[in-house]
């Protein structure tokens, strides 16, 4: 499916562009990781379903993907500027654990999420502890023509690189007062290198540099991973649209001084081609910020009895650049629309496979140019029901919706219906106490007893339960 040439928006020019890859037949990607530090939330988690249907789109498309996600484990402060603690020492302090366990408790977490989301695996999981003898290297590599030291660290002169924040749009007063000021600084949004270990204290991670003992920044750490593992220039780098305001303006001017790039009117100059932003998913109540009691993590959303990939039906029904607000509603209006195409084709299975028809090529046409405008995972969603709603002899369909399934990643071929009945961790009943209440139902409307069966059929709806009669798959939590 190679047809359509790939256009996909680029942050750095505000324009859609066509996807041309740096190296022939080959697509290189990196991702900003989590920072693990606590369990991602399902906001998190909506960047890596963007970042797989990207690569997945790509994979489609016949590229040769390389994938790297890094793990950020050392750096990220808790304020995207220079303020604040180290989210890593900071938890591993409240927990009274090492940072090395911390960090290993939480990456595994954020696996297990991206499996239950059939999110694949990248190339490399790249983690950001291995790389400091490169960061360094790096660093000093930059540190004469636009770093200076403070007592603090050695900071990245912004003024030494030109159109530095042109992806954010807005180097504006407003926007540099949220960087909070380190005494000494020469611009507002230079940022740190190197923050140095203060004096008569010691941290858990820290490290010997020119600098003296200490950290590196956390913006250093993508630079250098991304020009080991892809090298610059690669094709397209990923985030959350809130890197677009400072983490990657500042990976980019990291980029610029690396290579001795100029402005940014060549997009390679940045280290990547292409930026790309997914918008945030949001939700009123703030129930999504880590640093509230309960917040909305994809085992939450299981324990409530939904699928996790009824929560990636929720982002591909979205476009990706588009905000998504969360609401439980939404979710379960999800679930049923995952849980409709598994029913038509459960119906469509056993059907004997005919050579295709004229309508299913069309679609996968129409599928290769929605995906191709800028990932229309939204479009191929209908399309791909219009597919299995399509009337007449029997075709090929089951095939054409698992290969469009490539993309979609809903793991449509091995989902069954029956999977999707997660059963609610606060039930009261379980599902052998549900079953031997049916079969004394069946067995009351065999005797002709209605009130039996109706009062058996009232209580299983009381504990939660939907009895569907009729229906092969015979019932049904109620969320
Ligand atoms: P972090 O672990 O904070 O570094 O974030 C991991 C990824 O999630 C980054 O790409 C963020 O930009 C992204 N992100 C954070 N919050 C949200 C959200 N509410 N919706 C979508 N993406 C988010
Ligand atoms: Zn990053």
């Amino acid at each position: 499916m190679t047809d359509t040439p790939l256009k996909l928006f680029n942050s750095l020019t505000r324009e859609l562009e066509e996807f041309t890859p740096v190296h022939e037949g080959e697509a290189r990607v990196y991702s900003c990781g989590p920072t693990v530090y606590n369990y991602p939330h399902i906001g998190n988690m909506r960047a890596y379903v963007f970042a797989d249907v990207l690569g997945r789109t790509l994979s489609w498309k016949g590229y040769d993907l390389t994938h790297i996600i890094n793990i950020t484990d050392v750096g990220h402060l808790t304020d995207d500027g220079d303020a604040g603690e180290d989210k890593m020492e900071k938890m591993a302090a409240a927990k009274a654990q090492s940072i090395w366990d911390i960090a290993k408790h939480y990456t595994e977490a954020f696996w297990a999420d991206v499996k239950a989301l059939n999110i694949r695996e990248p190339a490399k999981w790249s983690v950001a502890t291995d790389y400091i003898g490169e960061m360094i290297d790096f660093a000093k590599g930059i540190a004469d023509r636009h770093c200076y030291e403070l007592d603090s660290g050695l900071y990245f002169d912004v003024s030494t690189v030109a159109d530095y924040g042109r992806l954010a749009r807005a180097v504006t007063e407003e926007g540099e007062s949220r960087i909070e000021t380190v005494a000494g600084k020469r611009n507002a949004a230079d940022f740190a290198i190197w923050r140095k270990t203060p004096a008569g204290e010691t941290r858990q991670m820290e490290w010997d540099s020119p600098w003296g003992k200490g950290a590196p920044g956390w913006h250093l750490e993508c630079s250098v991973m991304g020009e080991k593992l892809l090298g610059f220039p690669f094709d397209i780098h990923t985030g959350g649209i809130d890197h677009r305001e400072i983490h990657h303006p500042n990976e980019i001017a990291q980029n610029q001084a690396f290579c001795g790039c100029g402005g940014l009117s060549e997009a390679t100059n940045s280290g990547a081609k292409i930026w790309m932003h997914n918008n945030f998913l949001v939700e009123r109540s703030g129930k999504m910020s880590k640093s509230s009691g309960e917040f909305l993590r994809l085992q939450l959303l299981i324990d409530k009895g939904y699928h996790p990939l009824a929560y990636r039906m929720m982002c591909l029904q979205a476009h990706y650049r588009s905000e998504l607000e969360f609401s439980w509603e939404g979710l379960k209006a999800a679930q049923t629309r995952l849980k409709r195409m598994l029913m038509d084709i459960e119906r469509h299975r056993g059907k004997a496979a005919k050579q295709p028809i004229g309508q299913v090529d069309l679609s996968l046409y129409q599928v290769d140019e929605a995906i191709s405008n800028d990932l229309n995972t939204a479009r191929v969603l209908v399309i791909v029901e219009g597919i299995l709603a399509m009337k007449g002899q029997a075709s090929d369909r089951l095939a054409a919706v698992f290969e469009i399934d490539r993309v979609l990643g809903l793991d449509l071929a091995t989902l069954r219906r029956t999977d999707l009945r997660i059963r609610p961790k606060d039930a009261a009943i379980t599902e052998d106490e549900i079953e031997a209440e049916l079969l004394r139902r069946k067995q009351a409307r065999a005797a002709k007893d209605f009130a039996t069966s109706d009062a058996i059929r009232d209580s299983l709806a009381a504990a939660g339960v939907e009895v569907m009669d009729g229906d092969p798959l015979g019932w049904e939590w109620k969320l």
